[in-house]
């Protein structure tokens, strides 16, 4: 699994805890940017429909000198493609985009209660899963009472919600929740648009260990328990995000990271967000 510990699903199945982000890398770059995060160590590749890069990071993965069982790679239902027909459709189309016979984890990728599709999306994620389409199934951006809802409607829980964390949003209340159904809290941006790069907590541990902030914030997720899905073009900066295990932050750092979190989110709130 490359560079990095894993984690075990409830199912079973093992994820790279630290995987590689590619939201906003546009379809022309996306090939050149997996393979080189490939190369440079990661295992894990987080895309979705939405990104319009499916097929770069199909391209990435074949041009990259790593087995495809060696890698691990999530996709995203959107959320127009909710409902059975529909995410049938939604998954069958990304697995020709990638490339690939199977998809290790497919997500629903918001819930938009609006719509009161994600319960029957969901029993479509069962039924695929058990097909092979998949090998693990799991959500993003759900709220307790969405996860909770699909948990007493199917009896099936998620093995992982990707959800928003950084230090300004720390969602300890989901992390509680999650923890407590065995699924697993994976971060998206993790770095929180660098707005604490500069705050004493960071900065101080960045110091006594010699490492930058966005490291000290990928090894906080990390200890956290958290999975982290990183994004960046460049591959030093790709490099730099991998090189997180030759130092463990402090329970006095951890503590001082604790107090940063203002509750401020830099995407939309899940329980209103309908964006189509
Ligand atoms: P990140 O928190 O990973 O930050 C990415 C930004 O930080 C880029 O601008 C990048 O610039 C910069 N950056 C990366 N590494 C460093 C570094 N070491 N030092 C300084 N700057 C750095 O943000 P994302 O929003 O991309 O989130 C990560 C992933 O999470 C996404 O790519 C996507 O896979 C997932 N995601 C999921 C969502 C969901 O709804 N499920 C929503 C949003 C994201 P540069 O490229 O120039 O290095």
């Amino acid at each position: 699994m490359g560079k990095t510990t894993t984690i075990k699903f409830h199912d079973g199945h093992e994820m790279p805890q630290l995987g590689f982000g590619i939201w906003q890398v546009p379809q022309e770059i996306a090939g050149e940017a997996v393979k080189s995060a490939i190369e440079t160590g990661y295992r894990m590749i987080d895309g979705a429909y939405l990104y319009m890069n499916e097929p770069g990071l199909g391209e990435g993965v074949k041009a990259a000198s790593v087995p495809r069982e060696d890698l691990f790679i999530t996709t995203k239902v959107w959320n127009t493609d909710h409902g059975r027909d529909k995410a049938r459709a939604s998954v069958e189309r990304s697995l020709k985009n990638i490339g690939v016979d199977q998809l290790d984890l497919v997500l629903i990728h918001w819930p938009v209660p609006s719509q009161d599709k994600y319960v029957e999306t969901w029993k479509a994620f069962i039924e695929m899963r058990d097909e092979g389409m998949m090998r693990s199934i799991g959500v993003s951006n759900f709220n307790k009472d969405h996860l909770e809802r699909i948990i007493a409607e199917t009896g099936e829980v998620p093995v992982l919600n990707q959800i928003e964390v950084n230090p300004e949003l720390q969602q300890p209340d989901m992390r509680a929740f999650h923890a407590e159904h065995d699924i697993v809290t994976q971060a998206w941006t993790p770095l929180g648009n660098a707005r604490s790069f500069e705050a004493d907590p960071i900065v101080n541990a960045a110091k006594r260990t010699g490492k930058s902030p966005a490291q000290v914030i990928i090894r906080w997720h990390l200890q956290l328990g958290n999975a982290v899905i990183p994004r960046s073009v460049k591959p030093h900066r790709q490099a730099e995000n991998l090189d997180v295990f030759d130092f463990t932050l402090t329970d006095a750092e951890i503590e001082a990271i604790t107090t940063l979190d203002v509750g401020l989110r830099t995407g939309p709130d899940p329980s209103v967000f309908k964006m189509m």
